[in-house]
């Protein structure tokens, strides 16, 4: 195998800290005690805890050990990108730790939380300006839940004029929480093929639209990391049936600074700050799904809202056409500081070349790879391009055959099997932050795994040969999970 980032390196053995233990051994000592003893307090007394006696290296080179056995976005390349782990600068985090804000308590009154709510402000105005949209809400937790925002919103838009609609349109290359989320809030999800070219057409749209549906949901880049070219007459065609766009910006690190969404169209949009501005959420939570609206549909966002008036700044409920609450308290404050911090400390004009480079870095991928993998949409794409293992195939090779040896190159694996309309699909996304030389590397290692799928299908069947935990049978590993060393 070619040497490359992950084929050399020395991953040590640990065993549990119960193992290493010897009776008897001390991480620190203390001076002896030169003050009467205090009698032994009964209530307190008993049988301590079954704790291993060790050293202090022991303990350090244990945990030193183990966390060399994970892979992180500060140790290499994580082709899910903004998706899941864009790298982000750490003053971000650093911010978000002065003392001021996270020892805050959501029950401050306004009067001692000015620096806060004039955050939270600015930063729904900073939104608001770098999608093109009116009016920000920073409440939601998550992208589906800001979804669902989106969703209350239009039903609470449409009640207001005295009309009852029924149905939501969503194209097949939306995202999963799309349909789900029209549903929870009572709609039905129905839906529409995207055309040839991997984006909807405004003929599909014709066919459906109707005056029984609320809206559109698109998700634009699309799953397929394209940009749906016909948005803006898609957005004629649902306006002119009374129907609002809902458009699923989760992937704004494509577009930031450059796509004014209100011109084209669009009358709700959610961001995931968690993934474009300055969150990683590769482990989960907390993070933040904010809503930007056009003006019309102001008095609908949650309450409270943060509001103004002589450059003081306080909280608000007097909305009564509010969709009501979302959230305890105003949402996940953290979030909103890093994403502040990150658009502060970058500018404008640096947030316009984040995502340049991040759509260039994607199709430098695209070009170097479409003849390795197969490539089922070739024209330019956004901040993701989508392969899929037909070429590979014919060794009887899938997309998780080679997702697992990129580990032994030592890559994390890309996003696989998604987008669903795309069979075996291998989807990948750099981010602006990756060089060239690691891009080249990448390209190197799926180079190197397509020769192997033709000279030695074998190895990629065994993949990952080389990293600490072998191949998983992934049944058995979800079922009965080793949790040993
Ligand atoms: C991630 C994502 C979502 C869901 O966001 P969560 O914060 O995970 O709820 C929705 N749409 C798109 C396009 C996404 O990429």
């Amino acid at each position: 195998m070619k040497e490359s980032a992950g084929t050399t390196g020395l991953i040590l053995n640990e065993p549990l800290l119960w193992e290493k233990g010897k009776k008897g051994r001390c991480g620190f000592s203390l001076p002896r005690r030169d003050v009467e003893p205090s009698p032994p307090d009964e209530d307190l007394m008993g049988e301590g805890p079954d704790f291993p006696d060790l050293s202090e290296v022991d303990v350090v080179r244990h945990y030193t050990r183990l966390s060399q056995w994970n892979f992180g976005v500060d140790t290499g390349m994580y082709p899910l990108g903004s998706c899941t782990m864009k790298y982000n600068p750490k003053i971000n985090e650093k911010q978000a730790r002065l003392r001021g804000f996270s020892g805050a308590h959501p029950l401050l009154p306004a009067d001692l939380s000015q620096g806060i709510l004039k955050l939270m402000f600015e930063l729904e105005g900073f939104l608001a300006q770098i999608t093109g949209m009116d009016a920000v809400t920073l409440q939601p937790a998550a992208g589906a839940q800001g979804e669902l925002a989106g969703m209350l919103l239009i039903h609470g838009y449409l009640k207001s004029k005295g009309r009852r609609r029924s149905k939501i349109i969503i194209p097949d290359t939306a995202h999963g929480t799309n349909p789900a989320s029209a549903a929870l809030c009572g709609f039905r999800p129905v839906p529409v093929k995207s055309g040839e070219q991997g984006i909807l057409t405004p003929e599909a749209i014709i066919e459906v639209m109707d005056e029984d549906t609320a809206g559109i949901m698109v998700t634009n880049p699309n799953t397929l990391g394209l940009f749906e070219e016909n948005i803006q007459k898609i957005a004629e065609i649902v306006h002119s049936k009374g129907g609002l766009v809902y458009c699923d910006g989760a992937n704004m690190n494509a577009l930031m600074g450059i796509a004014h969404m209100g011109k084209m169209g669009i009358d709700i949009l959610h961001l995931n700050l968690h993934k474009t501005f300055s969150t990683p959420h590769g482990g989960g939570g907390p993070g933040s799904g904010p809503v930007c609206v056009r003006k019309y549909l102001k008095p609908f966002l949650p309450v409270p809202r943060v509001i103004r008036k002589d450059d003081r700044y306080s909280l608000s409920e007097d909305f009564p056409q509010s969709i009501g609450k979302l959230h305890a308290f105003y949402g996940n404050f953290g979030v909103m500081i890093k994403a502040y911090s990150y658009i502060r400390s970058m500018g404008p004009e640096n947030l316009k070349k984040a995502s340049q480079l991040a759509v260039l870095n994607a199709n430098y991928i695209k070009e170097r790879l479409k003849g390795i993998f197969h490539l089922p949409y070739d024209r330019p794409c956004m901040h993701e391009c989508v392969f899929s293992d037909k070429f590979q195939n014919k060794q009887k090779i899938t997309t998780l055959n080679m997702a697992k040896r990129l580990m032994d190159y030592g890559f994390h694996p890309p996003t696989i099997y998604f987008p669903l309309v795309v069979k075996g699909a291998i989807m990948i996304e750099p981010t602006e932050t990756e060089s060239k030389e690691t891009l080249d590397l990448f390209i190197d290692a799926c180079q190197a795994i397509a020769d192997e799928a033709k000279t030695d299908p074998e190895v990629l069947r065994q993949a990952p040969t080389h990293c600490k935990v072998r191949s998983l049978d992934e049944a058995a590993a979800a079922r009965r999970p080793c949790l040993t060393g």
